[in-house]
């Protein structure tokens, strides 16, 4: 099914979205919001182009502006509708115009299509990239379609998503019904009959494809996720056969890469999946449109600077970020081994990793050096200006792999609500070498540039990208 338009709800809207329904007398409710763009100009998979929305900026309708409202209309002035366009065209966003049906499900009337067309005249008129129109039904279902600013005709969402601790997902009318996946069965028994067509319509992302990567990529293809994109500059070394997943001896002498050998396996293994990869660094603006086509990803690196990075794009693309880390170090007189695994997961609303202590901007930094210039990078770290990563960290399969597990169990019970109706935990640590899990309160930082900015969550494309220099 082809995907060139979708719209994403960030759950501080998505919150607001749902209040607009319980209204005592059954009225039609309405609202504005301002919706940031992401142009994916390759995709991955399809290599078409992609227009992806992003909920930036939620605007209640000034009471004083309101003329009627029943069971099936809603009137309104147009003041707070021509300050909407005009900060819409002054900030390049999209503007949004939402409304509820609290009768029925979702759907667009035949009143819709002529308020809306005249709506998408003046917002066209005003110099906008068109209207986008999303209605609620009564039963919580969201319909949403975008008048192009060429005047044409409105195009359908072929998704509308809701993302945050929870991911929910509706899909526009007219998508072709596929056939059920047969090697699929069990699972759906658990979480019933639409979760297999959900992981289908995913696409999602692992970045880094070494010890919590490989087995992460091999995780989602077995739970039928419908396109993988893997991200890996490395190629495959002898010291890595311990814990990469699908690896092969023969690999390391070929001096295969990580995506190279995971995509094999997975292909291998034929079970619907279609893998994209890029063997380079998650930085790349080649790897830029990869990312944002993504639904989901995966955040499975060692390295400083694309952690920081995917930190960014969780609050900018409202592309929920699952992140991975593992610390090992054995042990000496006086203290027991120390093995921890975390996984944060990264969302608008929630603490990011920089609040969480897990970046080191002074690392990232010296990463960004050595990446653009290896000679003075190599000239400092002789004479001691940089930290360098060291000596290669211990790494055991058994504890990457599990943490793997814990990460893709994030991403289910985003999906699912298994463990809780509040969906992926912030932030996990398992301590194996004392047998606990802990659940710990990160604070988020007022200040934060990141996760304490909210202009900045879904903004979407920004020169330079993400807001960052260099
Ligand atoms: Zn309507
Ligand atoms: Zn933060």
């Amino acid at each position: 099914m082809a995907a060139q338009l979708d719209l994403t709800l960030l759950e501080p809207h998505a919150g607001r979205l749902q209040r607009l329904l319980p209204d005592g007398n059954g009225a039609e409710r309405a609202a504005y919001m301002l919706l940031g763009q992401a142009a994916v100009t390759t995709d991955p998979w399809s290599g078409g182009r992609r227009l992806r929305l992003v909920s930036h900026a939620w605007r209640d309708i000034d009471p004083g502006e309101m003329v009627s409202s029943s069971g099936n209309h809603v009137t309104w002035g147009t003041g707070g509708y021509m300050r909407l366009l005009s900060d819409a065209v002054a900030g390049g966003f999209v503007p949004a115009l939402v409304h509820t049906h609290p009768g029925s499900t979702a759907f667009f009337s035949a009143q819709d299509d002529r308020n809306e067309a005249e709506l998408a005249r003046t917002a066209r008129v005003k110099g906008t990239a068109g209207l986008v129109s999303l209605v609620l039904g009564g039963d919580g279902s969201v319909r949403a379609r975008l008048w192009p600013a060429d005047g044409g005709v409105p195009a359908d969402m072929s998704w509308v998503q809701a993302v945050g601790g929870r991911f929910r997902r509706w899909p526009g009318a007219g998508q072709d019904p596929r056939d059920p996946d047969d090697h699929l069965e069990r699972q759906g028994r658990l979480f019933g009959p639409g979760f297999n067509d959900m992981v289908r319509s995913l696409r999602v992302g692992v970045v880094g494809a070494g010890g919590t990567g490989s087995p992460t990529a091999m995780l989602l293809a077995r739970l039928g996720i419908g396109r993988l994109l893997l991200v890996d500059k490395d190629v495959v070394d002898t010291t890595n056969l311990n814990r990469l997943h699908g690896s092969r001896r023969a690999d390391a002498v070929a001096g295969l890469s990580k995506v190279q050998v995971l995509a094999r396996e997975i292909l291998g293994a034929e079970l619907g999946v279609e893998v994209a990869t890029h063997q380079g660094w998650v930085g790349d603006a080649l790897a830029r449109d990869m990312l944002k086509a993504c639904d989901f990803v995966f955040g499975c690196t060692d390295d400083h600077s694309g952690r920081q990075l995917l930190n960014r794009l969780a609050y900018f693309y409202g592309i929920p970020v699952i992140d991975v880390g593992l610390r090992m170090a054995p042990a000496r007189v006086g203290h027991a081994h120390d093995i921890v695994g975390r996984v944060t997961t990264l969302s608008p609303g929630r603490p990011c990793l920089i609040c969480g202590g897990v970046v080191n901007p002074r690392r990232a930094a010296e990463e960004a050096l050595e990446r653009a210039d290896p000679e003075e990078f190599q000239r400092r770290k002789a004479e001691a200006y940089v930290i360098g990563s060291g000596d290669p960290a211990p790494a055991v399969v058994t504890f990457t792999t599990e943490m793997a597990s814990v990460a893709v169990n994030e991403m289910l019970a985003a999906l699912t609500g298994f463990h809780g109706e509040a969906g992926m935990v912030p932030t996990r640590t398992r301590r194996f070498h004392v047998r606990d899990d802990r659940f710990l309160a990160v604070r988020q930082t007022d200040a934060c540039p990141v996760c304490g900015t909210p202009s900045v969550w879904g903004r979407g494309d920004t020169d330079p990208f993400l807001d960052m220099i260099g």
